[in-house]
């Protein structure tokens, strides 16, 4: 295969009326999806959109923005598909970087995206009326980026903004090897096959629901329902109603559909669930365990990053794990652990998490010097810390930026934060460093309390006593009523103020 859409097409071919996708009660097969996106292609063509233009997608899961991406990709066109709930500021300044030609935006999205639309023009399309979406062209886009001369596998695909938890979001361009790769990979390492049915709640305009559930699963000849947004109800109901087999989610999304049987008093009823995975953030290993008690199947956990379109690694299907590990390097990956002096670390010493592979991105688009700063050509700086063990399984501890250095001792946040959120009172919390007076680096926690409860700083310094050695635990608390967080729901440390 040297294109996304190619697996759809491999089974349109032998297949055609085996179930693809499904948006709501309507199901498409193979053969539609690809025929469907031909044609959207051919559309899109004719209003100018050329190998190497980029196409904005707006939207939410459906049929809509799942086809789109494949139409862009039989045109050699980058799909840049974004989250439909990112205020409208946040729409333009990604329109800003990117210069797209055309964008397509599906009717379910926020008043802000569909304001957006309005003010570039967007209409009907006879294409994509009965798939509830329309078409906008901007006259200021770039030239088309000439790729005539590379390999048709590593043209740019996707181009996927990242979550902008560290910073500016920065445009990651992803090939259509990096995301047949991970297609392959994820597709794999859940054992899909045709029957297989595959809840997809992920977002399509993020790199875990795009590559790793979308397109792994497309790859196997597995169904993806597109669920255009998460709810604790709807996810419940589609899982004890006993047609999803795989579900995979963010460790937010598993704690909000416990505490839903938990208010419901009745205990959880799998159905035909045979695989749960979670990644894109650290996964609290007593929220894995009330998990796994629930469904009765083991919750994989994958570590990954846009960068990597996403994979490094998972929990191997037939080795579940009873810890906080992100589990083991994925097939054809390299993984280093690198200390400060750039040498590469032995077994169960942490350092910054390095990878080479066909997963790592092209680069950063219109950023060659940040690129450079994290690929040596070789090496993906992950800006991650971790460590390997003996049995090649990977831990991750932290970011690097946002590391605490504490009287020569190292705090990694997330497991400050994982001690704090066990109290009841805690909604949300983010921990951080702060200079102290003493040249020191103090230990911040930022609580976000559950709503209608009062926790005082006494409080939470006497429950996190007991699990937290001295140089762990905040000095300071600072309450908030919310904090900032990106539409997936991932705090914005830069964004915290006191
Ligand atoms: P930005 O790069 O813009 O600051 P971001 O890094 O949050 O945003 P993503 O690419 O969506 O954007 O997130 C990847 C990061 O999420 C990883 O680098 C890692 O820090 C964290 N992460 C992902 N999966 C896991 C996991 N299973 N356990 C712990 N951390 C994880
Ligand atoms: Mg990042």
């Amino acid at each position: 295969f040297a294109s996304i859409a190619d697996p759809v097409a491999w089974w349109a071919e032998r297949y055609p009326a085996i179930p693809a996708l499904a948006e709501g009660e309507r199901v498409m097969s193979y053969g539609e999806a690809d025929a469907r996106s031909t044609r959207l292609a051919a559309t899109l063509a004719e209003r100018g959109l050329a190998a190497g233009d980029r196409f904005y997608i707006v939207g939410e899961n459906g049929f809509a923005t799942a086809l789109s991406v494949l139409a862009a990709a039989k045109l050699g066109a980058w799909a840049i598909p974004i989250n439909a709930r990112l205020s409208s500021g946040e729409i333009d300044a990604i329109r800003d970087h990117a210069r797209p030609k055309l964008a397509l935006y599906t009717d379910s999205v926020s008043d802000e995206a569909t304001a957006h639309g309005a003010r570039h023009g967007a209409a009907p399309v006879a294409e994509l009326d009965d798939l509830g979406a329309t078409l906008a062209a901007f006259g200021d886009a770039d030239p088309a980026v000439d790729e005539s001369g590379e390999d048709p596998a590593d043209r740019v695909a996707v181009m996927i903004y990242t979550s902008g938890t560290t910073g500016k979001p920065k445009g990651v361009m992803l090939t259509h090897r990096n995301l047949l790769f991970i297609g392959a990979r994820s597709g794999d390492s859940r054992r899909v096959t045709p029957g297989d049915r595959i809840y997809g709640v992920l977002p399509i305009s993020h790199v875990f629901g795009l590559a790793s559930v979308y397109l792994g699963n497309m790859y196997m000849g597995g169904r993806v329902d597109l669920i255009p947004r998460f709810s604790a109800e709807h996810a419940l109901a589609a899982i004890e109603g006993g047609a999803i087999s795989l579900f995979n989610g963010v460790p937010q999304m598993y704690a909000r559909i416990l505490e839903l049987t938990t208010i419901r008093g009745r205990a959880l009823n799998p159905g035909r669930i045979r695989y749960l995975s979670s990644g894109g953030a650290p996964l609290d290993l007593g929220l894995k365990r009330r998990v796994e008690a629930a469904f009765g199947v083991p919750l994989h956990n994958g570590y990954g990053m846009t960068e990597t379109a996403p994979t490094i690694s998972v929990t191997d299907i037939d080795r579940p794990r009873d810890d906080d590990t992100v589990g083991e390097i994925i097939p054809d990956v390299q993984v280093r652990i690198v200390g400060d002096d750039g040498g590469a670390l032995p077994t169960d010493m942490v350092g910054e998490i390095q990878v080479s592979g066909p997963l790592v991105m092209k680069g950063y688009y219109k950023a060659p010097g940040e690129t450079a700063a994290v690929h040596d050509g070789l090496w993906f700086k992950t800006g991650d810390l971790g460590r390997l063990n003996a049995d090649g399984l990977l831990y991750v501890v932290g970011r690097r930026k946002e590391l605490i250095i504490r009287s020569g001792f190292n705090v990694y946040p997330p497991e400050v934060e994982a001690a704090i959120t066990l109290h009841p009172d805690v909604g949300l919390c983010a921990v951080v460093g702060r200079p102290a007076r003493d040249g020191n680096e103090e230990v911040v926690a930022f609580i976000q309390p559950v709503q209608g409860r009062t926790p005082s700083a006494a409080d939470l310094a006497a429950f996190v006593a007991d699990k937290l050695s001295a140089y762990k635990r905040p000095g300071r608390w600072e309450f908030r009523d919310s904090l900032p967080a990106t539409a997936a729901g991932k705090i914005l440390k830069h964004k915290l103020d006191g």
